[in-house]
């Protein structure tokens, strides 16, 4: 069930802003204070202290971020990778099983098989490809699940109704990394996810001038994890929270023209004899066009390819790109790219790489909200090149 009945355009304006209005100011001002008069505090995690995550600028936002997840409650952290150690550590304990996909974020992979272990918590990762080998993974000490809504740099949508219905049956916790869709393209809540985490770097925020990250959920689910992270001290600084605020009012324009930025080069590139093919989900030949088609309401603004060059005529077109720019990270407006055997994925082995389907020439695209018809000829004449 929707949260409200507007729509997401609408929420992204007008959910959570304060109501009076502070001092009548149509734009949330930034609280550039630790401490705020406690009079009303109740007990420790009430106590309105800026590390507790309850500024009026978080506040703000914890309402606005839930309301576009469609679920409960909100709460913001300092990054993305604040959000998934928190939301994990504040489900598992030490004896806990967790089960998470293969292809994961490597930061979420390292954080996983290095740091989880150590707290003595078993992880498993499990090819959810088929969705029957989740099926032999659980253990009775398994206590959550963890996957992506789509994942990096092959964009695979894996079965997460699936994912939901298994995990039910057993009461066990699911979580999702929705940093790539966007709720304007897919909302986990709806389908049954019971924590959704985001990268707010990216999408959310939408202008790479930040790092940020939100956990979203059922409120007694998000009242465990403020009360890890007010402890954990993760917390986002309150003019970190109005640029953030302030990013999310244009969402849905931004991740739209991204969509639609995305998938018209991507079916350029599959038609260009220097490409040997195209990762999208947006197309029909992706193996996971079907299921993105029947959950999302857009493909996203990332997709990768294989340059018919291998590593040499990857960086030759990298090199000649006038507009799109050479970095990591994904989301902002500008069109960023990035060769994931030499960035992302450079910890993997290479018999790692070749196995996930990371070639050296693989080239990873966040494209941005620029005029379509300027990024296609930047694309074309660069593969025009070497
Ligand atoms: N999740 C995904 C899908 C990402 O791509 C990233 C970063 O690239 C993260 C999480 C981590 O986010 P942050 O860099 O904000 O900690």
């Amino acid at each position: 069930m929707k949260r409200t009945n507007v729509s997401i355009d609408t929420q992204v304006i007008h959910a959570g802003e304060p109501n009076p209005r502070i001092g009548g100011a149509v734009s949330v001002p930034v609280f550039q204070s630790s401490t705020f008069e406690s009079s009303s505090a109740s007990d420790y995690h009430s106590i309105p202290y800026l590390r507790l995550n309850n500024s009026p600028n978080h506040i703000a936002l914890h309402e606005k971020l839930a309301s576009l997840e469609n679920t409960e409650s909100g709460l913001v952290t300092s990054s993305g990778m604040a959000a998934i150690s928190t939301a994990l550590l504040s489900v598992l304990k030490s004896g806990d099983h967790l089960i998470a996909q293969t292809g994961l974020y490597g930061g979420t992979h390292t954080f996983l098989v290095h740091d989880l272990t150590q707290l003595g918590i078993e992880v498993d990762l499990v090819d959810m490809s088929d969705i029957s080998n989740l099926e032999n993974s659980f253990k009775p000490n398994t206590r959550a699940i963890y996957v992506e809504s789509m994942t990096n740099p092959k964009l695979n949508v894996i079965a997460l109704d699936e994912v939901v219905a298994r995990a039910r049956s057993r009461e066990i916790v699911t979580l999702i990394d929705n940093t790539l869709p966007s709720p304007v393209n897919f909302r986990p809540a709806e389908m049954g996810f019971d924590l959704v985490c985001h990268s707010c770097t990216k999408y959310l925020n939408g202008h790479s001038d930040i790092v940020a990250g939100a956990i979203l959920g059922r409120a007694e689910l998000i009242s465990d994890a403020k009360r890890k992270l007010d402890h954990f001290g993760a917390t986002l600084d309150p003019h970190a929270c109005f640029l953030l605020h302030r990013g999310l009012k244009t969402l849905p324009l931004r991740v739209r023209q991204q969509n639609s930025n995305a998938l018209a080069l991507a079916e350029m590139l599959s038609t260009h004899n220097k490409v040997l093919a195209v990762h999208y989900a947006g197309l029909e030949h992706h193996p996971d066009h079907v299921r993105a088609s029947k959950w999302f309401s857009g493909y996203g603004g990332l997709l990768s390819f294989d340059h018919a060059g291998g590593a040499e005529g990857a960086h030759e077109f990298v090199k000649r790109l006038k507009l799109a720019v050479e970095a990591v990270s994904l989301g902002g407006v500008e069109t960023l790219v990035t060769l994931p055997a030499e960035s992302s994925h450079s910890g993997m082995s290479p018999a790692e790489r070749v196995r996930a389907g990371i070639d050296a020439g693989l080239i990873r695209v966040a494209v941005g909200v620029e005029g379509i018809e300027d990024l296609v000829s930047d694309f074309k004449q660069a593969l025009s090149g070497g």
